[in-house]
């Protein structure tokens, strides 16, 4: 019976992020128009020659999903999220069996107000999917921040830069020698988060390989 009345609670008042309308989570329209379609981005920062891949826009219906997923952390946008990552970090590393990858560590405030770190369990379901279809996929939470940022909404590329110079510490070095490395983060605005956390990397030696998004904020521009 109590099962009963939990799922009842799911189900009343369910609606599709995307559009609104009655859903247990993306309605099929929405996934339709949000489907992933990974480009190479162009960030303000490209003097720090970092390729990435986003699987599409940081607007409309992939937007108000992504946004969803990071307020309330819904399980089943947490699966559909990974399915974008996953696109770009295939396209990201295409000619490459083994990957390995490297969640951003979610802000101290955002893992405080949601009680986990969302970034680590997109990567882990990435993965997942990855290595369902023949990759070799494996995840290393080996980031951590090492002091607060400021909210980087606002900040310029240059400010963002300072804001997050040495933000990011390498916790452990056990890394997979001779497999690409490949940093994943929901979302790219400016690529300087994403510059700051390879910054970390190279400083102990280990190169990365390129980067990998759910989705590009609208006006960096996006080829391929
Ligand atoms: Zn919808």
């Amino acid at each position: 019976m109590r099962t009963l009345v939990a799922a009842a609670d799911l189900l009343v008042g369910a609606a599709c992020p995307g559009c609104g309308h009655p859903a247990l989570a993306v309605c099929a329209r929405c996934a339709r128009i949000m489907r992933p379609d990974p480009r190479a981005v162009t960030t303000v920062e490209a003097a720090h020659h970092l390729p990435i891949m986003a699987a599409g826009h940081h607007s409309g219906v992939l937007r108000r999903v992504v946004v969803d997923w990071k307020e309330r952390g819904r399980f089943p946008l947490t699966e559909i999220l990974a399915h974008h990552l996953a696109a770009a970090v295939a396209a990201a590393a295409a000619d490459h069996d083994e990957i390995a990858l490297i969640p951003v560590p979610t802000s101290w405030v955002a893992r405080w107000r949601r009680g986990d770190d969302l970034v680590l369990s997109l990567a882990r379901a990435t993965a997942a999917r990855l290595d369902a279809v023949g990759h070799r996929v494996t995840v290393h939470p080996v980031l951590r921040r090492t002091r607060r940022t400021v909210d980087q909404v606002g900040l310029g590329a240059g400010d963002r830069a300072r804001n997050l110079h040495g933000a990011f510490a390498l916790d452990r070095q056990r890394l997979p020698a001779h497999t690409p490395l490949v940093m994943v983060d929901d979302i790219v605005t400016t690529g300087s988060t994403l510059a700051e956390a390879a910054r970390a990397l190279a400083v102990r030696g280990w190169g990365v390989h390129g980067a990998a998004t759910v989705a590009a904020t609208p006006w960096l521009r996006t080829t391929g």
